[in-house]
Formats: structure tokens, sequence, C-alpha cells
């Protein structure tokens, strides 16, 4: 039988066999011959030991699309990263640091801003204006109306479907909430998920996939506010720009930095409003910080 880890927690692995639940599972002593270590993501062959008691063996780990190393995560397809437009008003160099990380290891980042109920409309088209040039899809939703109108959230759910979702943002935005309205959709299926599997609090520092539907899982991405930029050389943090690539044959210099080089077309690309101030800010203070890290 094929499925899902969804969670592993003290030597146990928790998958997820659509349409049977969720089988609580030991990695069999094959795995440490070969330094393969099951991670939550993976899709495996699993071994049935007990229908009954729903428990069972994993003897194979298929083939990995993809790893990610923070959070240790298999076979993820991509990352929605969740700010509110406003209370709390987003913390960008946050939201920048979250797309250079992702970009870094070839995941596909979609900007999701909560609390639209509460918004300006001016504040809302300056957050588009700022991120939509850059390549991502930006989506404006509101956890609070979703609840009684389910359907603004299906441009959302268009994007989650089929899909494996690392889901990101820092406290306080109506990450829980969302997660919460996606989740009511399909509860009556899930049921037997939550029951097995506790949640809350108290969980969140191990990294957990929700089945949402079929083949369709989110992750809640914990330890997110203090996120380090690892093993990056400050040179290549501007390749995870996306918008200033158009701009680099302008620059005099090559190997130039945008940062103290005169003649530099991304310099000047921010001068004439075609690259946003607050992501060039953001690059200064990311490569400054590159600059100054300690090698660990
Ligand atoms: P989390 O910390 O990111 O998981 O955020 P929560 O889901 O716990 O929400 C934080 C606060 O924002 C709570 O008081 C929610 O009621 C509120 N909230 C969440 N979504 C919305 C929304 O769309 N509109 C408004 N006005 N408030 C929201």
């Amino acid at each position: 039988m094929q499925g899902k880890i969804i969670k592993g927690i003290a030597g146990f692995y928790y998958v997820h066999v659509e349409d049977k639940g969720v089988y609580e599972c030991k990695a069999k002593g094959i795995f440490r011959k070969d330094n393969t270590k099951p991670l939550v993501g993976d899709d495996v062959q699993l071994e049935i030991l007990s229908e009954e008691e729903m428990t069972g063996n994993i003897v194979q780990i298929l083939s990995r699309r993809s790893e990610l190393i923070r959070p240790a995560v298999a076979n993820v397809d991509q990352a929605v990263i969740i700010f509110a437009i406003t209370k709390p008003s987003p913390n960008l160099n946050l939201l920048d640091r979250f797309l250079v990380m992702m970009k870094s290891q070839d995941l596909p980042c979609i900007i999701c801003f909560n609390k639209l109920d509460i918004a300006d409309p001016a504040q809302q088209e300056h957050l588009r204006s700022i991120y939509e040039p850059c390549g991502y899809q930006v989506l404006f939703v509101s956890a609070k109306e979703a609840v009684e109108h389910p359907e603004t959230l299906d441009p959302l759910r268009q994007i989650l479907k089929g899909k494996t979702t690392t889901v990101a943002g820092p406290s306080g935005v109506g990450k829980s909430s969302l997660i919460n309205s996606l989740q009511s959709d399909v509860c009556m299926e899930t049921g037997e998920i939550s029951s097995k599997i506790e949640r809350g609090k108290h969980t969140t520092r191990h990294s957990q996939l929700i089945a949402l539907s079929s083949g369709t899982y989110i992750m809640d991405t914990p330890g997110f506010s203090s996120l380090g930029l690892f093993d990056m050389e400050k040179e290549d943090l501007q390749q995870y720009y996306p918008e200033f690539a158009e701009y680099e044959v302008e620059c005099k210099f090559g190997g130039c930095s945008h940062i103290s080089e005169p003649v530099c077309g991304i310099k000047e690309a921010v001068k004439a409003g075609k690259i946003a101030k607050e992501r060039y800010e953001n690059y200064k203070l990311l490569y400054e910080e590159l600059k100054s890290k300690k090698k660990f």
C-alpha cells in the first residue's frame, strides 16, 4: 500500500493513505544502512501490521521530487506565504527574506495577504505594486469574510489543489484562521486524522502535513519569525531578486553588487521607480547581514 508521511515523532511515522486514514508506522532498519531517513512529505510503501489498530511498517521510500532543508520536508511543490495587509502591518524584510530563502531552494512562492476586510485599498495597491512586478502571484483574502463566503477562498484553493504546499507567515496574520477555513471544507473526510494526531500549540514545533483533499497537503512552517539566511554567499543574493535581471546589463562593472559601485543599472532603476525602493532597501540590509555573518 502507498501513502504519505504527514508527521514523524519519536521514531514513529504517521502515514496518510487516501480513503483509508492514518497508519502509525515504524521505519524498518534497512534505511539506516543506506543512510536515508524518512522525511515528512515522503511517499512511501507500507506493509500493514494491523488494519484494526492501523499500524504498519514503512518498507520503501519512493523517489523524492524535492527536499527542503529548512524545514526538513520532502516533495514540497510550492510555498504560500501569508501576511496581513494591516494589523499587523507587514514586515517586508521578513517577507523578502522568505522569498529569497525559497528561491534559493528553487521553490515557487505565492504571496497571500490576509485581512482584506479591514484594509485600506491604497495599502492593498501598494503591496500589489511592489510584488507583482517581481513576478510573484499576489492574492488578497479575508479569513474573516470566508466564514460566511467560503467561495472567496477559491483562488487560494485552486493554487493548493493537488499539491503539497508549505504555508508560512508570522503570528497574528490569520494563518490559523485561514488554515481552519480551508480544513473545514473536508472536516468530515479528515476527521479521523485529527483524532489520531493531537493538534495544538505544543505540537507546532514539528513539521506536519495536513491532508485537505485528494493529493492536497499543506504544512504549517514552524519557527518562521527568526528566519536566518543560511549557506548563502552575499554575491549570490542578487540572483534571488527576479526583478533585477533586466537592469543588470546597464551595470558598468561585471560582478556589480549594486551597493556602492558607480553606474549601476539596479540603482538607476530604483531611482526611476522601476524597481521598488522597499525591495532594494531590503536587498541592502540582507547583503550587509551576509557580509558580516560568521560562517557556521
Ligand atoms: P495566526 O497567529 O497567524 O495563526 O493568526 P490567527 O488566525 O490566530 O489570527 C490572529 C487574529 O487576527 C485573530 O484575532 C483573528 O480573529 C484575526 N483575523 C484573522 N483573519 C482575519 C481577517 O481576515 N480579518 C480580520 N479583521 N481579522 C482576522
